[in-house]
């Protein structure tokens, strides 16, 4: 057979290959390439192109997430500098402090701020594991976030149309001892946290106590937008996240930094989990460049996560779980629940990306 002969071969078998899947009634799977995808979960704490510019060669929208922790004046800087750069590139996620808590004005300025945000284009405004963790009321008891006080600012919220994007809690590994842990990036991660290891500290909010406020907060406000973060913190049972998911259908759940944990659960449970909740699933990754680090090391990090999930998701072949040896088969979702989890999800829970 001629080289020619061969090209010409070619568009005939795509022909068939897209006639087949027609009448067999599956989209074919779109490539990593040519799929228009979102990253509902990344941190930018720096002045740089490089990271979305990273988003942009690899067909990649990302939403930001702005964080109660540290810099957060700070953070808002990066996001406006970074809308200068990049002005359809990305959307972002507001926060607001809550170490004026204990002050009178403490509502009416975090409104204000929030207010602020909203006009500055946020389309939703993330809470953190403070809340439930750190923050605590004058007589010194921990603040968790059913708290009444959060009401008229989770309301402003909702009046708005906005997102609750909430990470309280942590994974359960959190609260059991380094052998005992299920995941490998876990251990790593209190390895290096010790404050947050909450096994460390027996006297702090307990795994069920932090969920159970997440509960009591949503069956306060039925119709709030809520992405739980890093599966909810329900990463280790199936059940019981299908089971929150079916209680409460204003809720949706990003899949940040816990895809490894989901990969240790058998492969054709999870896969049916998918099937079960594709849209209420929003891929995203969690990963952050912050000033200081080598832009090129993390542009090459981002590339190659968001390869090799790409992988696990759309085709059956083996991959590595992240920081392990072990190798786990990959779920080939159909091209229809790919689009979602990549890209409709997001749309549809954050709106205005
Ligand atoms: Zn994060």
């Amino acid at each position: 057979m001629s080289f020619a002969g061969k090209q010409a071969r070619a568009p005939i078998l795509v022909f068939f290959v897209l006639v087949l899947s027609a009448v067999m009634g599956a989209e074919p799977v779109p490539g990593f390439q040519s799929l228009e995808k979102i990253d509902a979960h990344l941190h930018v704490r720096y002045n740089g192109p490089e990271f979305l510019n990273q988003a942009a060669s690899d067909n990649f929208k990302a939403v930001l997430i702005v964080v109660d922790h540290g810099d957060l004046p700070q953070q808002l800087k990066f996001i406006e500098r970074q809308k200068a750069i990049h002005p359809n590139r990305f959307r972002f996620v507001t926060s607001f402090p809550v170490d004026r808590w204990n002050e009178a004005g403490w509502e009416q300025e975090t409104l204000r701020l929030l207010d602020e945000s909203f006009r500055s284009g946020a389309i939703g405004v993330k809470i953190w594991k403070n809340v439930g963790m750190e923050l605590r009321d004058k007589e010194g008891r921990f603040v968790m976030i059913d708290n009444p006080r959060f009401d008229p600012v989770i309301n402003f919220i909702e009046k708005h149309g906005k997102t609750l994007t909430g990470h309280l809690g942590e994974p359960r590994d959190c609260w059991l001892p380094f052998d005992q842990m299920a995941s490998e990036s876990n251990r790593r991660y209190y390895r290096s946290h010790p404050e947050y290891h909450m096994y460390q500290h027996p006297d702090f909010p307990s795994y069920e106590a932090q969920i159970g406020a997440v509960e009591r907060m949503l069956e306060k406000h039925p119709k709030l937008r809520y992405v739980g973060c890093h599966v909810a913190s329900v990463e280790w049972s199936l059940e019981k996240l299908g089971q929150m998911l079916d209680r409460f259908p204003n809720i949706a759940v990003d899949l940040a930094a816990r895809i490894d944990d989901l990969q240790l659960h058998d492969r054709e449970a999870v896969r049916q989990f998918f099937m079960k909740y594709q849209d209420r699933l929003l891929y995203a990754t969690d990963l952050e460049i912050a000033e200081g680090q080598n832009p090129q090391a993390v542009c090459d990090r981002l590339h190659s996560r968001w390869t090799e999930e790409w992988k696990y998701f759309s085709t059956d072949q083996p991959v590595t779980i992240q920081g392990t040896e072990k190798k786990v088969q990959g779920l080939a979702l159909p091209a229809e629940v790919l689009k979602k989890i990549y890209q409709t999800n997001a749309r549809k829970w954050y709106p205005g990306i």
